[in-house]
């Protein structure tokens, strides 16, 4: 009997290395990622600033898993039948399977957007970034657009990056706030870092397209720009032709197929439209792995003829964390923190998910950098 797990993000490493507990030995588990590296990217826009923090995020897949993992793109999926197609050619048939494939960077058609903008999903868009950027001078901009999670956080790099320059950052939202998807008071508590950090916000306001010099609004209004990164949105994979399926709180995506994290629209057993963020994904992946596990035993004749009761997913995260530039913004329960503390927790956060995930020697790595540990030992010796 097979399992396999397509994607090696948050939700796939996660529900692999469940997996890899609980299946009995009999059964064999398969990952496939198109790369023999897991990407941290909720620190991704760190690289732009910090190019050396790329080592920390990056954990090769062979260290923290000890299943077969094949390297190859999946191309496509038929859930129900459990095959998987790899680089447009070979199939992999699964008894039990799960999506992971996160997501990708949505244009939504907009003229001009994809050739003139930069996305931020992998590390070399972190380095074009960063290099674009290196490149403006007094009085250029660069603009923004999208302020969720991966907008807010690129945004407030940028904005430290440009030291005694006066480049304008300016981040756009066509929404009526910074975070959209997230509380109202972490949004305004998003917003003020923002500002302090010196980044120009625009809400209600969207970009309808780009050319090289300018990216024009929704009201037909001209933005000249000099640097143009794009964090609009997220469409699916094109594994499953840029669709983010709906999935039921069991996560259940076909007779033999789930789907976890951002490759999926999840709506949780209170019914609630789940966020995609790594904080939710890495929670549906235990659910995942107990709904895997209890296919396998009724595959394995334990559940008799009746349908076995399947985990719902209940969408709980402890709060929520950004970083902007140097400050950060932890909402945890009912408290909105900033500052340092914020900041620490954010990395904590971070190491502690590396942690989680085997990665130990990054974790250690990634707390000493975030923290300036390294200076503080050196101060001392
Ligand atoms: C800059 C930035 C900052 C963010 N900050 C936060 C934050 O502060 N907090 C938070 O909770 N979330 C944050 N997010 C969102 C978070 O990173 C995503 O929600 C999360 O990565 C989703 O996890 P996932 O496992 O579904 O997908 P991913 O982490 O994207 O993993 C998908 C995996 O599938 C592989 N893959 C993709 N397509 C294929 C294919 N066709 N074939 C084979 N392999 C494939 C990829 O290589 C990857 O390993 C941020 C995102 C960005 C970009």
């Amino acid at each position: 009997m097979r399992v396999a797990v397509l994607g090696a993000g948050y939700a796939g490493l996660t529900l692999a290395r469940k997996l890899e507990q609980t299946l009995p030995n009999s059964v064999s588990l398969v990952v496939v990622d198109e790369q023999t590296e897991h990407l941290v990217q909720h620190e991704l826009h760190r690289v732009v600033r910090r190019p050396s923090l790329a080592n920390e995020i990056t954990v090769d897949l062979h260290e923290v898993l000890d299943c077969e993992i094949r390297q190859a793109r999946v191309t496509d999926v038929d859930p129900d039948a459990g095959v998987a197609t790899l680089d447009g050619a070979e199939t992999l048939s699964y008894d039990v399977g799960a999506v992971c494939l996160g997501a990708q960077t949505a244009f939504y058609d907009l003229p001009g957007v994809r050739d003139h903008a930069t996305p931020l999903k992998r590390l070399d868009d972190a380095r074009e970034i960063r290099e674009r950027f290196l490149e403006l001078g007094d009085g250029d901009r660069v603009i923004v657009g999208g302020a969720g999670l991966s907008g807010v956080q690129v945004a407030g790099e940028l904005a430290e990056m440009r030291e005694d320059s006066d480049i304008e950052v300016l981040l756009l939202e066509q929404e009526d706030a910074v975070a959209p998807a997230f509380p109202a008071s972490f949004q305004s508590a998003v917003h003020d870092a923002l500002v302090d950090a010196g980044v120009t916000v625009r809400t209600g306001t969207g970009v309808a397209e780009a050319n090289a010099d300018a990216v024009t609004l929704g009201d037909g209004t001209d933005l000249s720009m000099d640097q143009f990164v794009w964090t609009g949105g997220i469409e699916g994979s094109p594994a499953l032709d840029a669709d983010r399926p709906v999935v039921r709180a069991d996560l259940r995506l076909g007779e033999s197929t789930f789907a976890v994290g951002d490759a999926a629209r999840v709506v949780d057993s209170d019914g609630e439209a789940v966020p995609s963020s790594a904080a939710a994904a890495i929670r549906e992946a235990r659910v995942a792995a107990d709904n895997i596990g209890t296919l396998v035993e009724q595959s394995q004749g334990s559940h008799g003829e009746f349908q076995p009761r399947l985990t719902q997913y209940q969408f709980n995260v402890p709060g929520w964390l950004v970083s902007v530039g140097d400050d950060a913004v932890a909402k945890v329960g009912p408290s909105v923190l900033t500052g340092r503390a914020a900041l620490a927790l954010k990395t904590t956060v971070g190491a502690g998910y590396l942690g989680t995930v085997g990665a130990v020697q990054n974790a250690v790595d990634l707390v000493s950098e975030e923290l300036d540990l390294n200076d503080v030992e050196a101060e001392h010796e």
